[in-house]
């Protein structure tokens, strides 16, 4: 026997019914801020992530899944979203119309972590990105967006964080002073940390182990006039679309790309994994991966993690309304096309095996969860009509013209 990969699963009923229906919200909530879909390729060259997500950062230099192909290509599986789309975007001039384009995808992400519960080596991500618009509205559009849709599937507590990381004048200013900081004290560092100091200071920011003492006791970062203009416009705005939040201003970003204003959702109900979506601007990355200039924002939430939320929620029922019954040899083909004129008609039907006992049909019938059993036997077949029979309550058996059959249901479904 073959298992699946650690960290790579199957997604079984009810669960997969549930994905479809965070997807299916997600999708409407798109629909209401003018996003459209892009799907994005889940191989590409290895180079797209190494430029954009950052060869320093945890997702790039250990945990993706990069290979040589048959063709002696460097390629490597998705670590997320953002780099495929700000691709397809440069690559189909998608910025051309001068309007700012707004996009979503749903797709999994593959990451080489040590698996446990809500971390998987596949996941899927669920992402928002406005690309071409630098409007402290953009941010809080976004934002507000994000919390919308986590309102709309009924996730609970959970806390919105946000940051602004500063444009690339404010970040360097910041760098050359978090790098004496840390070359001052490298001797305290993890050894990754020291290992990156020197390429990329600001990393340290958000290692596991350096990150909250760095937070604590590092120098403090300060932001130009205009990015602390566009933050507290950023806030403002947040504050007249009802959204709440917290400014935490030791949140960063692990990816190399962000700018500006940076945030992120946690819950207190999944233990460790508590990270629900992460997003911010990257004001540089379309024009620094040859595109123009199109400053920009962005999400991805963590689907996987939004179903263990969800999980315990009842589920809509989604049973069949009717089950179809053969009572007899000869019925088996009125049964099916009774079958078939009651799926057309919108009604959710099944039936088990039209050559097995009526006890047999009827208990498949009792277990479907099904309102009504449709039944057709032999004095039915000779009359065109079938017996409708309620599952649900004790009552007479009444008879019906087979074509009559799908507006019947539907009436004694409404009553
Ligand atoms: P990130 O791109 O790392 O900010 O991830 C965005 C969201 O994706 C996180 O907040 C998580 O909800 C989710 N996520 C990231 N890594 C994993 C993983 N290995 N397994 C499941 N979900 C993940």
């Amino acid at each position: 026997m073959i298992n699946s990969l650690r960290g790579f699963r199957d997604l079984l009923p009810p669960e997969s019914d549930l994905f479809a229906r965070i997807e299916a919200a997600a999708r409407e909530v798109f629909g209401l801020y003018g996003y459209q879909e892009i799907r994005i390729p889940a191989l590409e060259k290895k180079e797209l992530f190494v430029k954009s997500t950052g060869d320093t950062t945890d997702i790039v230099e250990k945990e993706m899944y990069a290979f040589t192909d048959g063709g002696g290509r460097e390629v490597a599986m998705r670590p997320e979203g953002t780099p495929g789309i700000v691709r397809a975007y440069i690559e189909h001039n998608l910025g051309q119309t001068g309007r700012s384009g707004k996009y979503f995808y749903i797709g999994t992400m593959f990451r080489a972590e040590r698996p446990q519960a809500g971390r998987y080596r596949e996941f899927t991500q669920i992402g928002a990105e406005h690309i071409g618009n630098p409007s402290p509205a953009a941010d809080a559009e976004s934002i507000s967006m994000l919390i919308r849709l986590l309102e709309k599937l009924g996730v609970e507590g959970c806390s919105a964080e946000i940051n602004s990381l500063g444009c690339a004048e404010c970040r360097k200013a910041y760098r050359e002073i978090l790098l004496a900081f840390l070359r001052a004290r490298a001797e305290k560092l993890c050894e990754p940390c020291r290992g990156r100091i020197e390429r990329n200071p600001l990393r340290a920011l958000d290692c596991k182990i350096d990150g909250p003492a760095l937070a604590e006791a590092g120098p403090k970062r300060s932001l130009c006039p205009s990015c602390t203009e566009h933050f507290d416009r950023t806030q403002h705005l947040l504050a007249a679309a009802g959204v709440s939040y917290k400014v935490n201003p030791g949140l960063v970003r692990g990816l190399d790309y962000y700018t500006g204003t940076v945030f992120e959702v946690r819950t207190t109900a999944l233990g460790s994994q508590d990270a629900l979506c992460g997003g911010g601007r990257y004001d540089d990355l379309v024009k620094s991966m040859g595109g123009p200039v199109a400053p920009a924002i962005g999400w991805a939430i963590g689907e996987d993690r939004v179903a263990m939320l969800l999980k315990d929620k009842p589920a809509p029922d989604n049973a069949p309304r009717t089950f179809i019954v053969a009572a007899a040899k000869e019925a088996g083909d009125k049964a099916f096309a009774l079958l078939t004129s009651m799926r057309a008609a919108g009604i959710s039907s099944d039936f088990s095996n039209f050559e097995l006992s009526l006890k047999s049909q009827m208990r498949s019938a009792d277990k479907s969860g099904a309102a009504f059993a449709l039944i057709i036997g032999e004095d039915e077949l000779k009359a065109g009509t079938c017996a409708v029979k309620s599952l649900k309550e004790h009552g007479d058996q009444q008879t019906i013209p087979l074509p009559d059959a799908p507006s019947h249901i539907k009436q004694l479904l409404k009553g």
